[in-house]
């Protein structure tokens, strides 16, 4: 199972839809439990998977060390704004599988919502760690908010040749917070867009593997076309609960790693629970398990279905924005099959 282990509460950067303000009445800002323990309920998993996540992580490259050094795992997995990846040693850099790095698009769109200068630092960094060899998957991984162009920004990702990501994936700024709408001048006007641009977006998808014979390595598209192609069932995509796992700097054990204040969030500590016993401890609500297409969505994410911060209304409009995004997949099914 994959366990998201949170170095630090504390990021160095401000963006606009995440704020960075840690409350040290929650969750500490950094863990207080010691590694014995951490390591004696990790290793009751045979196959662990350590994703290392904050806060930003690599404020704590010591500990990730440390972690690397002292706890095995099937993977190790980085989740980062970008900004210090140049700091990671080369023994470091290689036991990691997966890297996540914080980006939003072009230039001007990460800019807006990450500050001034962190695209190129993001893109010099990245491109240092390729130069010293790091051959494993590279993840763009964007927040998409009022000023993103969907179309435009991911391609621009998708397409970058030094340095190269081999996925993109993002998430909407939606459902995050209370009251609703509050990034967005005209919300439903902004949908319309979006749902533009992901018609155009999947075209393009299309276009690269009928004349280029190249699946361009978009996530959200390459899961739901799996599910579609395979006929199977999906559960909740990001797994929440399920078979990932956050470790708060207490060393609480919460199914979704955002949410440390929600007591629906909590399943266990790392001294008294055992990883078999935590999966579907917290599960998916309505209006999700009755939805028509609740087998291919999977119920979108646990923190909006469980705290439906914008109203039902507000859930639906996002579900709608699902919806289009399946059914234009589904249009592309026969073609991709051929
Ligand atoms: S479309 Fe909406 S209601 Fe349906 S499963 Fe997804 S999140 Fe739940
Ligand atoms: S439940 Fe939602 S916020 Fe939490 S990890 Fe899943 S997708 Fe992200």
């Amino acid at each position: 199972m994959l366990y998201f282990i949170i170095l630090t509460q504390k990021c160095n950067l401000t963006c606009k839809y995440c704020g960075n303000q840690p409350n040290p009445d929650i969750e500490p800002i950094e863990p207080t439990y010691n590694m014995k323990t951490l390591k004696n309920f990790i290793q009751k998993d045979p196959e662990p998977i350590i994703a290392f996540y904050g806060g930003e992580p690599l404020l704590k490259i010591s500990l990730m060390e440390k972690i690397i050094d002292q706890i095995p795992a099937k993977h190790y997995i980085l989740q980062t704004n970008g900004i210090f990846l140049h700091k990671l040693k080369p023994k470091y850099l290689h036991k990691l599988d997966t890297i996540l790095v914080s980006i939003d698009g072009r230039k001007e769109t990460t800019e807006y919502y990450r500050g001034k200068n962190t695209y190129d630092s993001i893109i010099k960094n990245v491109k240092t760690i390729q130069e010293r060899g790091y051959r494993g998957d590279l993840i763009a991984r964007m927040a998409v908010s009022e000023k993103t162009n969907i179309y435009e920004d991911v391609k621009h990702l998708i397409e970058l040749k030094n340095p190269k990501f081999n996925h993109v994936h993002w998430q909407l700024d939606v459902q995050w917070d209370s009251p609703p709408y509050q990034r967005y001048k005209n919300f439903d006007e902004w949908v319309k867009k979006y749902n533009e641009g992901i018609t155009k977006l999947i075209k393009y998808w299309i276009q690269k593997m009928e004349k280029e014979e190249k699946v361009l390595g978009i996530v959200p598209f390459i899961g739901i076309m799996k599910t579609l192609l395979n006929n199977e069932e999906t559960e909740l995509r990001c797994g929440a609960g399920i078979n990932a796992f956050t470790i708060t700097t207490s060393g609480r054990i919460i199914a979704c790693p955002i949410a440390p204040e929600f007591e629906w969030n909590n399943i266990g500590d790392i001294w008294n629970s055992k990883p078999k016993d935590l999966p579907y401890k917290v599960t998916i609500e309505e209006p999700c398990p009755t939805c028509d297409i609740y087998s291919i969505c999977g119920g979108r994410c646990l923190f909006a279905n469980k705290t439906k911060l914008w109203g039902i209304q507000g859930f639906k409009k996002i579900c709608n924005i699902t919806k289009h995004l399946i059914h234009q997949l589904e249009k592309t099914k026969p073609t991709i099959k051929n």
